[in-house]
C-alpha cells in the first residue's frame, strides 16, 4: 500500500493527478474526502500520516448515522498533493473519471478522548499504532464531517475495513451529509465536471 505503487499506476504525463512529492508537513495532520465518480461512483477518504495520504475507497460514503457500519477498502497511499486534486482523469487512464475535494479539514486520533491535534509526532505514532492494530479511532474537524469516527479492520480480506460514526453531538439520522454534493474547494459538483468532461474520441 505504498506511494510506489501509487507511481506505478499511473502515467502523470497524461493525468492531471500530481505525482508524489516528499516533504514533511506541519500543524495538525489533515484529512480529505474524495468524490470520486470513477467508473463507480465512490468516495475516497485520505487520513495523512508519516507523510503520506492513507486512503480508503468508501463505496457508499460516509454516514453520520451510528448503527450505519460502511465497507472502506484500503487502497494504495498517495501522495499528500493529492489532497487537493479537483480535477478529470482522462478517460483510458487509472481511476478514470471526476473527482472533487468533497470534504477537508484536519483531524486527530483519540484515545480514551485524548486529543492530539496539538503533538503532530504523537498523533502521528497513535495513527500508526491503531491502524497496525486494526482499530483506528480519530476526530475529524471538516466542513462536513465532524466528531468523532473509527476505521475497524474486518477478519476478512486483507484490505476490507468499515466506517464507523461514533455517537456524539454531530451524529444522527436527519442530516443527509451525502446530498450535500459541493466541493470544499469550489463549490463545484462531479455532475458540472462531467459538464466540462471531452467526450472520447470514437475510433472507427
Ligand atoms: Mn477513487
Amino acid at each position: 500500500m505504498s506511494v510506489k505503487e501509487y507511481r506505478e499506476k499511473r502515467d502523470f504525463t497524461r493525468t492531471p493527478e500530481p505525482p508524489p512529492q516528499a516533504g514533511p508537513g506541519a500543524g495538525p495532520l489533515l484529512f480529505v474526502v474524495q468524490k470520486h465518480a470513477a467508473r463507480r461512483l465512490h468516495y475516497d477518504l485520505r487520513l495523512e500520516v508519516d507523510g503520506v495520504l492513507k486512503s480508503w475507497a468508501v463505496p457508499g460514503g460516509p454516514s453520520l448515522d451510528p448503527s450505519v457500519k460502511r465497507l472502506a477498502v484500503m487502497v494504495e497511499d498517495h501522495p499528500l498533493d493529492y489532497a487537493s486534486f479537483e480535477g478529470i482523469i482522462p478517460e483510458g487512464e487509472y481511476g478514470a473519471g471526476q473527482v472533487i475535494v468533497w470534504d477537508s479539514g484536519d483531524y486527530s486520533p483519540s484515545a480514551e478522548g485524548r486529543l492530539l491535534f496539538a503533538d503532530r509526532d504523537a498523533a502521528q505514532a497513535a495513527v500508526r499504532e491503531g491502524l497496525a492494530r486494526g482499530k483506528l479511532s480519530f476526530v475529524l474537524r471538516g466542513w462536513k464531517l465532524k466528531g468523532s469516527w473509527a476505521l475497524v479492520k474486518m477478519k476478512r480480506g486483507d484490505n476490507n475495513w468499515l466506517l464507523i460514526k461514533h455517537q456524539d453531538d454531530f451524529a444522527g439520522t436527519s442530516r443527509d451529509v451525502l446530498a450535500e454534493g459541493e466541493s470544499v474547494l469550489s463549490g463545484r459538483t462531479v455532475d458540472d465536471l462531467k459538464a466540462d468532461t471531452p467526450a472520447v474520441r470514437k475510433s472507427s
